[in-house]
């Protein structure tokens, strides 16, 4: 790739910035200055430091949040604050999005990426990846409501979900409760126990597919994905 889309991707300016800094004989190739910003570069074998520092290139970045229940997932909102804006400035020049949405006052594991192909993966309903939510229900959750998630749930506008594990962690005015899903439907968690005729009052995303929140992360906190995490999820 040229030498002056690398380094405009990797925050270093405008493309008519990164020129000026081209000229000023900082950026070398494999020690060798560069001043010519179409001048191709290999990210993967070359060694290109700009002032002497390593720019260590890299097309992905894979972030875990723990979303606060204040935030929209979205990258952009004229009127709301977004899962985007609380990133680092290092981290918002690499494009990432929130693979899935979760509702405003949802908190929990939110995965941020450019890999439009891993966010594919994840949320395309045919790849089956369940994403486990717990949840706080007011009304006493049964083995009908058990049974009802298992067959699948008429939504209100008439699309049956497909079939969904709950489980009761506590069952009482108040229930606590732990459910997988396979689909993202508009509000699901929330249609599915409507169509049950209780509420949720709570609730939180804790895994996607074989990736658990990190619950050392509070709310509004996050981290890149180690390698390990990342092949749970590849
Ligand atoms: N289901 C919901 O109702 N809301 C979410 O944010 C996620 C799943």
């Amino acid at each position: 790739m040229r030498i002056d889309k690398l380094l405009a991707n990797m925050g270093f300016g405008t493309r008519k910035e990164v020129k000026t800094l081209l000229k000023g004989g900082s950026v070398r190739v494999n020690e060798t200055p560069v001043k010519n910003g179409k001048a191709h570069v290999n990210p993967e074998e070359d060694l290109i430091t700009v002032g002497g520092e390593e720019v260590e290139y890299r097309e992905f970045i894979y972030l875990m949040m723990n979303k606060p229940g204040d935030l929209i997932s979205a990258t952009e909102d004229a009127n709301e604050w977004t899962v985007i804006d609380i990133l680092q400035p290092g981290d918002q020049i690499f494009d990432p999005f929130p693979v899935g949405r979760l509702d405003k006052d949802t908190e929990g594991l939110l995965l941020l990426t450019n890999d439009g192909q891993l966010s594919h993966r994840l949320t395309s309903p045919k790849k089956d990846v369940g994403k486990t939510y717990f949840a706080e229900i007011s009304g006493e959750v049964s083995e009908e409501d058990v049974a009802a998630f298992q067959q699948g749930v008429t939504l209100d506008d008439g699309y049956v979900t497909k079939p969904a594990k709950l489980r009761i962690l506590e069952a009482g005015t108040v229930s606590e409760i732990e459910v997988t899903i396979t689909e993202g439907k508009y509000h699901q968690v929330k249609r599915m126990f409507e169509a049950r005729g209780k509420r949720v009052e709570y609730l939180k995303r804790i895994s996607m597919g074989e990736l658990p929140l990190d619950e050392e992360l509070e709310p509004g906190e996050y981290r890149e994905l180690t390698e390990e995490e990342l092949s749970y999820l590849k």
